[in-house]
Parts: structure tokens; C-alpha cells; sequence
């Protein structure tokens, strides 16, 4: 921790050098812990920058949480530029109501705002925890993800970095990262994913430490970016693939399911897997999938089926197990489950898949076939790409 008592007084290490702080230390001060009122020791060492550590092993509501050298520095980097910029930043702030620490605490006439640095991977379910805490007090949280991701193309994101992924609509899903040894935030935009653990995205948007205000004002890179979906068509066939090399009929049940149906998964028509912009993101598993199900349950079955009838088949198939949410805990709850079937049917409808009657019913065009061979399904592909490229220049 960066912060301690001495005689009564708030006292932190980030405004001091080592020299200033090793002076002090000889001067031998009692420094006390201000949450749990123990006995702190100053350490000035070469890894950590200086901060406090308690004398002995005592419960205290700090003790808890697992600071790693690039969590501290974040901490004093972050606090360092909010305080040039706001009169009422706290540091380790104790929130007496919800017995919980954020790193950093800052009063905004009125509108509180509690920043967490995140760089260890903890639970998701202890980021949902502080996040609902936070909102019970009226508190606005915003959570940092310091910790490494692979800068791969697609960015490469673990279940734990997923969960700081965001929804704002202007940036669609969006993660917020910093780097304390670039002193740089880069916000990764419009996140789209073609896998589990692989989003592509559109240009990342960086800005220096010293640059930021909160909240965190940019202009937005618009969600007209055709770019975004260059390689879509590639990475829906990887995955289609990768699937029949790496999984076999007896353990795989989407693959069960499609070779039971008398359907060939390699020539599956491209409008199932088709990118559904912007809260495709919320399902982990791939459209293809979640898109096959909709279709076997529903538009297969039915002459003419309603958007409900679309949404039933969605939440009786996660009931099964069938299709998984990601969970988001810093979303709003504003998840965009509902529309992610409206924005399916609207897309089908402008590849002329399907074509939207009376009474909101909806009716596939041309019945269901899937192409049994590859010139059959070369045609297809013909066919539905010039379809597809008056859509991606229209939007
Ligand atoms: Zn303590």
C-alpha cells in the first residue's frame, strides 16, 4: 500500500524520493495502518516503488488483496496525474458501508468515482462483487486492466480479460488497457468475436497518461468500419474446420446434431455464422453455431415463424447448455440479448434469406437446403457474396 498514518496524518510515498523517504525512515516515525491501525513498515527497495507493508501478520481489511510491483506503480502513476487534475483524490480509500478498498477515490462535484487497477488474475465473480457494491452506494466503478494482453491479430483475450470488456454505444464492445511502462492507455474498440478467445477490432485508440480526464472523453472511431469484417469469411471457415479436424461426432453435440439433420457442416450456407453487429459478442459460442440452432429449431421447422418464437429456441437452447453467455460484470446489464435476434432477422432479411410478412412473421425465401456438394456449394457462395458486398457498402 502507498498510503499511511503518522501521528494521526495521512502520509503517501508518491511524493517523496527514496532519499526523502530512507531520511524519514531513520527518524524512526511510527507510521500506523489507516484501515486496520497496525504497525506499518516503510519499504524502499529496488523492485516494488517504496510503499507500506504491515509489521505482522494481522487481519486488516487491505491484507487481502495481492499487490504485484506493476499494480503498485500503475496505482501511483494513475494518482499522480488525477491529482494535477482534481482536488479530491483519495488513495486506498476505505468505504466504511461495503468494507471495500479501491485503489483510487475520487469526489467529481458530487459524482463519486472508485478506480480499480486490476494486473493479477482474480475471480470474475470477486469483480462482479465489488462492481454490485460499488453500485449499491451510488458510486460509478471504473476498472483498469493493467495486466498484459497478447497484442496478436486477432487480440487474444483470456475468459478473466473478458471480463472487462464493456459496452458503450459509441465504441460497441470495447476493453480499456494500461500500460504503466508506456504510460498509455490504448482502448481496443468494436471487439468482434471469430472465436472463443479471439476478437478482431477496429484501430486501437491510444492515449498518453497525461492526456487523460475522466471520464475518459475520445472521439469515437465509428462503427462504419468495413475493415473490421475483411477477414470474417476466412475465420468463420477456420473455425469450421478446425472443428472437423479436432473434434469427432461422439463428443462433439453441435457436430452430432448437423450430421443428424442430413446437413454437411464444411458446405453449411453462409448465412449461418453471419457477423451479427454489435452484441454478437455476449454469446461465447461461435454464430455458426448459435445460428445453426436457430435455424434447426425454428426456420427449418415453421413455414413462418416470429421473432419470439426465435427468442424461445435462443433461451431453451441455454437451458440445455447448448449455447453459453460471456459474462460481463462492468455491462449495465444493458447485455443486448434482445436485440441480437432482431439484428440476426434484419440481416437475413437484407441477404433476402428471409422475408419479413404481416403480423411480424417472418418466411425463409427459397425453403431450407443445404448445398450437399462442392459445385452446389460454390454457387452459393457466388451468389451470396454479391449479395453480401452490396450490404457491407451499404452500411
Ligand atoms: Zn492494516
Amino acid at each position: 500500500m502507498l498510503k499511511a498514518l503518522i501521528d494521526q496524518q495521512p502520509f503517501t510515498t508518491i511524493h517523496h524520493t527514496k532519499e526523502e523517504l530512507l531520511k524519514l525512515r531513520k527518524s524512526s516515525p511510527h507510521f500506523l495502518c489507516p484501515h486496520c491501525s497496525a504497525p506499518l513498515i516503510l519499504k524502499v527497495g529496488h523492485i516494488k516503488i517504496p510503499h507500506f507493508a504491515h509489521a505482522a501478520n494481522k487481519p486488516c481489511p487491505y491484507q487481502s488483496r495481492n499487490e504485484t510491483p506493476m499494480h503498485v506503480w500503475s496505482k501511483a502513476l494513475l494518482f499522480k496525474r488525477l491529482t494535477q487534475l482534481y482536488e479530491d483524490v483519495e488513495l486506498e480509500y476505505y468505504l466504511k458501508n461495503i468494507r471495500q478498498i479501491p485503489d483510487l477515490f475520487i469526489n467529481l462535484k458530487g459524482e463519486r468515482i472508485a478506480i480499480e487497477v486490476q494486473c493479477s488474475t482474480i475471480p470474475v465473480s470477486e469483480v462482479k462483487f465489488r462492481t454490485e457494491g460499488y453500485r449499491k452506494e451510488r458510486i460509478h466503478p471504473l476498472w483498469i486492466l493493467t495486466q498484459p494482453v497478447s497484442r496478436s491479430i486477432p487480440l487474444k483475450l483470456t475468459t478473466f480479460q473478458q471480463a472487462f470488456l464493456r459496452f458503450s454505444p459509441d465504441l460497441n464492445y470495447f476493453l480499456l488497457h494500461f500500460e504503466p511502462e508506456k504510460k498509455s492507455f490504448t482502448i481496443f474498440p468494436n471487439l468482434t468475436p471469430v472465436s472463443s478467445n479471439l476478437f478482431l477490432h477496429s484501430k486501437q485508440i491510444v492515449i498518453p497518461l497525461n492526456e487523460i480526464t475522466l471520464p475518459i472523453s475520445i472521439s469515437p472511431p465509428g462503427t462504419n468500419d468495413s475493415n473490421l469484417l475483411k477477414n470474417w469469411w476466412g475465420y468463420r471457415q477456420k473455425w469450421i474446420y478446425n472443428k472437423v479436424n479436432y473434434n469427432s461426432l461422439r463428443d462433439n453435440s453441435f457436430l452430432k446434431e448437423v450430421y443428424e439433420e442430413g446437413d454437411t457442416i464444411i458446405y453449411l450456407p453462409l448465412f449461418i455464422g453471419l457477423p451479427v453487429i454489435p452484441h454478437m459478442g455476449i454469446v461465447k459460442n461461435h454464430p455458426v453455431e448459435w445460428q445453426y440452432y436457430l435455424f434447426k429449431d425454428v426456420m427449418k421447422k415453421y413455414r413462418s415463424f416470429t421473432k419470439e418464437m426465435m427468442d424461445n429456441a435462443m433461451t431453451r437452447r441455454m437451458a440445455k447448455g447448448d449455447i453459453e453467455m460471456r459474462d460481463f460484470p462492468l455491462s449495465n446489464g444493458e447485455t443486448g440479448m434482445q436485440s441480437i435476434i432482431s439484428d440476426y432477422l434484419a440481416l437475413l432479411e437484407k441477404v433476402g434469406v428471409v422475408s419479413s410478412g404481416e403480423g411480424k412473421t417472418y418466411t425463409l425465401s427459397n425453403g431450407w437446403n443445404c448445398p450437399g456438394r462442392m459445385t452446389e456449394f460454390e454457387q452459393h457462395e457466388h451468389d451470396f457474396f454479391s449479395k453480401w458486398k452490396h450490404i457491407l457498402k451499404k452500411d
